[in-house]
């Protein structure tokens, strides 16, 4: 049927797909545009976990928090880092400065659509540099623009009311098969339907891990093992952090451990922020963010405390490693485990009065548990010193009352074999944002979807 083909399809509503979307729209308006999401419209999305009746995560079909319009990012801090350094290694395709000028393009396009007035900060003559390097820490180079969940929001709103009349969005439409046909165009199958385009791009985030890896294996397209993150989230009183937070908002810091040479780095890091719940997959891991409005924010500030493991030959599977260490922690807490620092030092578990006794409030409902039952002990050493020394130039860090949330787990998809166009060995077929493994953040998903967009468009 004629109706079912486009130009080009792009799979996922998230920063990657939305971006690819807003360029080619502007670029290419005489192109035939779908975009097909597998959860809901922005407005719709609504986590069911109210702290009352819903206490915590009830395992929903399709996660509110990861899926639908905006993606992973939609309730997300919207802190858009601009810098090769961290978030992704978009770079090794499309160049450092290439990468950087788009992450600036993308900043511009929020700004315009509702962004502006929110703050750019940047470690540029920090003194934060010196002071951490004498502490054995390394404050890594960027500028971070700070939409904060609100702004974000309505900045995707006013994004969406500009594309919805340009492109076709397909709402709860999860895409199944992914067929390369005889002629090089792509046949998309979603419920039952089928559509057809001459260009794909796929932009399916970390939700999407298990479905790429199977349109991978389906295609003969290679894929390669990568790495998991391992840590906690910390949650301590904002003003412990204030120095470094009113300065730098979010600072990246790594520390290599004395004791195993292993590195430890802080992220995410949400200035009077909340913890959540993050569901990737059915595991329930944990996350952050902060809103801008001071009136919704909170007296803590939280951050994430990870450690890279890398694997060699001949295990490959490295998501399935962390997703075994967040299942231990789903099935002693029934979901995420929160931990005095206090009580993980004096080797006891933390219970529901020492948590209520406690100076810091935790801003999510978590059960008390023990963090040793769960992290492997080179992780969980690696932290409690990354602690200390955090403790350097954040004197409180190391607080008894400080809190310790488990796990957190950075999943990294399998990275796709794509070239220097983000596009796989069959032309016209393209893989971007967190889905390609490549990308890691919302500055560079968003990123790879405006190169992705303008390639097509240069066609
Ligand atoms: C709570 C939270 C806070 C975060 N905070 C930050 C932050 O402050 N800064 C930062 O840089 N990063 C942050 N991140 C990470 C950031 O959100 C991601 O890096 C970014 O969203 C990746 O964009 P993406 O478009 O590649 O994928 P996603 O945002 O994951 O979007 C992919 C979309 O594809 C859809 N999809 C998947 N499979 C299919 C299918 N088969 N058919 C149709 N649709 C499908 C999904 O439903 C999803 O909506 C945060 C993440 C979370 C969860």
């Amino acid at each position: 049927m004629l109706m079912n083909n486009y130009d080009v399809i792009i799979i996922g509503a998230g920063p990657g797909g939305i971006f690819s979307a807003y360029e080619l729209v502007n670029l290419r308006p005489d192109l035939k545009v779908a975009v097909f999401e597998a959860g809901k419209p922005l407005e719709e999305r609504k986590c069911p976990i109210d702290g009352d009746k819903v206490k915590s995560c009830i395992n929903c079909p399709s996660c509110a928090i990861m899926r639908g319009f905006g993606g992973a990012g939609a309730f997300s801090d919207g802190k858009y880092n601009i810098t090769n350094d961290f978030g992704g290694t978009l770079y090794e395709h499309i160049g450092k400065e290439k990468a950087l000028e788009l992450m600036k393009y993308v900043d511009g396009i929020n700004l315009a659509n509702g962004g502006e007035g929110t703050k750019l900060y940047s470690t540029a003559g920090s003194s934060f540099k010196k002071i951490c390097l004498e502490n054995k820490l390394h404050l890594l180079d960027a500028s971070v623009r700070h939409l904060g969940t609100d702004k974000n929001y309505q900045v995707l709103g006013n994004i969406f009311n500009v594309l919805k009349d340009k492109a076709d969005f397909y709402f709860n439409s999860p895409v199944g098969d992914l067929k390369v046909l005889e002629d090089g165009t792509f046949e998309v199958e979603c419920e039952g339907k089928s559509f057809t385009c001459k260009k794909c791009i796929v932009s399916v985030g970390r939700s999407g891990s298990k479905w790429i890896e199977k349109v991978c294996n389906e295609l003969d397209i290679e894929t390669y093992s990568n790495r998991v993150d391992i840590g906690v989230r910390v949650e301590l009183p904002a003003v412990v952090f204030s120095d470094l937070t009113s300065e730098l908002y979010e600072s990246k810091i790594v520390y290599r451990t004395e004791k195993f040479e292993d590195k430890v780095r802080t992220f995410c890091m949400n200035p009077n922020g909340y913890v959540v719940n993050e569901n990737t997959n059915g595991i329930v891991t944990v996350n952050g963010h902060s809103f801008d409005a001071p009136e919704l924010q909170s007296e803590n500030t939280n951050f994430a405390l990870l450690v890279a493991k890398h694997f060699s030959e001949p295990f490959k599977d490295s998501n399935g490693y962390g997703e075994s260490i967040a299942r231990l922690s789903n099935m002693l807490g029934g979901g995420v485990i929160v931990q005095r620092f206090g009580d993980l030092m004096r080797g006891r578990r933390s219970n529901m009065s020492r948590i209520e006794e406690s100076s810091v409030r935790p801003t999510l409902k978590a059960t008390p548990g023990d963090l040793s039952l769960v992290l492997p002990k080179r992780i969980l050493d690696g932290i409690i010193e990354m602690i200390y020394a955090l403790d350097k130039i954040a004197p409180g860090t190391a607080n008894d009352d400080t809190l310790l949330y488990g796990v957190e787990v950075k999943f990294y998809n399998m990275e796709v074999a794509i070239n220097d166009r983000l596009e796989t060995r069959y032309p016209g077929l393209f893989v971007i944002g967190d889905g390609s493994g490549v990308t890691h953040s919302l500055s560079h998903a968003s990123a790879s979807g405006v190169f992705v967009a303008r390639e097509i468009a240069e066609e």
